[in-house]
């Protein structure tokens, strides 16, 4: 008889919410992390350290130039970096020990080491540093062993001057010229990062847009606004190496496509946030027989099974956007699958947030991929200038856009450039799942004054009138 039910490799979002949930529902639980603390990349070096810092900076930034517009006085604010740094680690460590605290409750064992995938019922333990082996035995595998940044060709990251994310929440002091490769989500939010702490911030992007799958006007007009801001955008070009110069590092960039100059640009540090690859190195998959697809993720059925009778996968480790909240659904989707019930995930509507300010949130399509698969839809906008709350707290950049079915008025994406779109997003996310429509959403009565009546009045506008516009 197996130890456990099942054996989770990570303890990420996808890993310990699919333990904890499969205890719930009675299942013997075994986690198996390599980490020193659980929570994986979002809990140690991802969504809250980065959020962390995120809250701290605007904190910063709004003391210096926000509220004084607001009649408050503060004189100009002092950076104490080293305790911003403190508050992220002190933040980090309440959650992972959230976690430990939860596995413990639970009834969940959690090993300390590696694991390898010996057999379909079997995993090896391998406890770093040289603490021996073990091999524990279960019913069910699920590998949860998430993502690590992908490298660019040619640059060597060494995580003091040119940094991942992880070395870019660690610096000890506010690079004067801070390079960002990639105009992704991870690079414009440590980048506003810095540049509110008062780094120059150069973002180096491969594509002519900002946000890459993101609809193409939300991006626009967030690129609008973070230059306003102050970062400056390289787009349509490619860093081609790093290496240390004169003044700093020297970067040298060329155009993406075709012919043209190259150029050398100079930075102090060189933040490489070109995005994440699945990770599953030392996991024995090869040797078990699991399939990845073209892209090295674990390839799975519907049910998260891989093509290995026994074994699942859940997470940034398969297809899918890399979110924490994604892990999480499938983890507790498998953990159901375990115990006998019918877990799923509804990919249509799995929200998506870039934590910068104004924050950029989005539930559901955008207008090219309609466009692109033919379906002919409503758009309704309303923009936060007209939004009497956000006037009321001097936060009026940004605006709503609804995305409703041109025949059945069914909501089929909603967009949210401002501050606190990624709370706001989740009414149009609780609509989406019930299929509802644009009239639901604009006959729902909002509370006035918020910045939620921008949400309802861009509703209306997809489906008939806005009435403040
Ligand atoms: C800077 C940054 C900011 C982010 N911000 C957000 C955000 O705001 N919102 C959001 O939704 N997402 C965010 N993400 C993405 C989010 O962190 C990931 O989508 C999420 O962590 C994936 O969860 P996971 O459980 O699949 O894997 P992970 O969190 O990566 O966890 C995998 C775990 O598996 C362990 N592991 C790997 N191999 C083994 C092995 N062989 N044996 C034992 N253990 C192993 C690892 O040590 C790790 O702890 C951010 C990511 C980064 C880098």
């Amino acid at each position: 008889m197996p130890q456990y039910d099942v054996i989770i490799i990570g303890s990420g979002p996808g890993g310990y919410v699919c333990a904890i949930r499969a205890a719930q529902l009675g299942l013997k639980v075994a986690v198996v992390e390599k980490r020193a603390t659980y929570g994986g990349t979002c809990l140690n070096i991802g969504c809250i350290p980065s959020k962390a810092l995120l809250h701290a900076s605007e904190m910063f930034r709004e003391a210096g130039h926000g509220l004084a517009a607001l009649g408050v006085k503060v004189g100009a604010p002092e950076l104490d970096l080293a305790a911003m740094m403190a508050h992220k680690d002190a933040t980090v460590k309440s959650n992972v020990d959230g976690v430990a605290f939860l596995f413990k409750k639970n009834k969940i064992d959690a090993f300390q080491g590696v694991g390898r995938i010996v057999s379909p019922g079997q995993v090896e333990v391998t406890a770093e540093g040289g603490g021996g082996k073990q091999t524990i035995e279960t019913k069910a595998i699920v590998i949860a062993t998430g993502s690590d940044s992908t490298p660019l060709p040619g640059v060597e990251i060494d995580e003091k001057r040119i940094v991942t994310s992880t070395g870019g929440l660690e610096l000890t002091s506010v690079p004067k010229r801070l390079l960002v490769v990639g105009a992704g989500v991870i690079g414009l939010e440590i980048g506003s990062v810095w540049r509110r702490l008062g780094s120059e911030v150069t973002v180096v992007e491969f594509l002519d847009r900002i946000l890459p799958g993101m609809d193409g006007e939300v991006a626009k007009q967030s690129q609008r606004i973070f230059a306003k801001q102050g970062f400056s955008f390289r787009l349509g070009s490619k860093v081609t190496g790093v290496a240390a110069g004169e003044d700093g590092l020297d970067v040298s960039i060329a155009p993406a496509k075709g012919e043209g100059e190259a150029e050398l640009l100079q930075a102090d540090k060189v933040l490489v946030a070109i995005g994440r690859r699945p990770f599953t190195e030392g996991l024995g998959l090869a040797e078990a027989g699991v399939e990845l697809d073209e892209r090295g993720r674990v390839s799975v059925d519907p049910h998260f099974r891989t093509n290995v009778e026994g074994i699942y996968a859940i997470g940034d480790v398969i297809a899918g956007p890399m979110l924490a909240h994604k892990g999480e659904h499938e983890g507790a989707a498998v953990a159901e699958i375990l115990a006998g019930q019918a877990g799923h995930v509804n990919y249509e509507v799995i929200p998506s947030v870039v934590y910068t300010m104004p924050e950029i949130a989005v539930v559901g399509r955008g207008e090219e991929e309609l466009k692109d698969s033919g379906v002919e839809y409503r758009a309704g906008k309303f923009p936060f200038t007209a939004n009497g709350r956000a006037r009321a707290n001097n936060q009026t950049d940004g605006f709503v856009k609804v995305l409703a079915d041109r025949a059945t008025d069914r909501v089929l994406g909603v967009h949210i450039v401002g501050a606190g779109a990624g709370d706001m997003i989740h009414e149009a996310a609780v609509l989406m799942e019930f299929g509802g429509s644009a009239e639901d959403l604009a006959r729902t009565c909002h509370a006035h004054p918020t910045m939620s009546e921008a949400v309802r009045e861009a509703a209306m506008a997809a489906w008939w009138k806005p009435v403040h516009l």
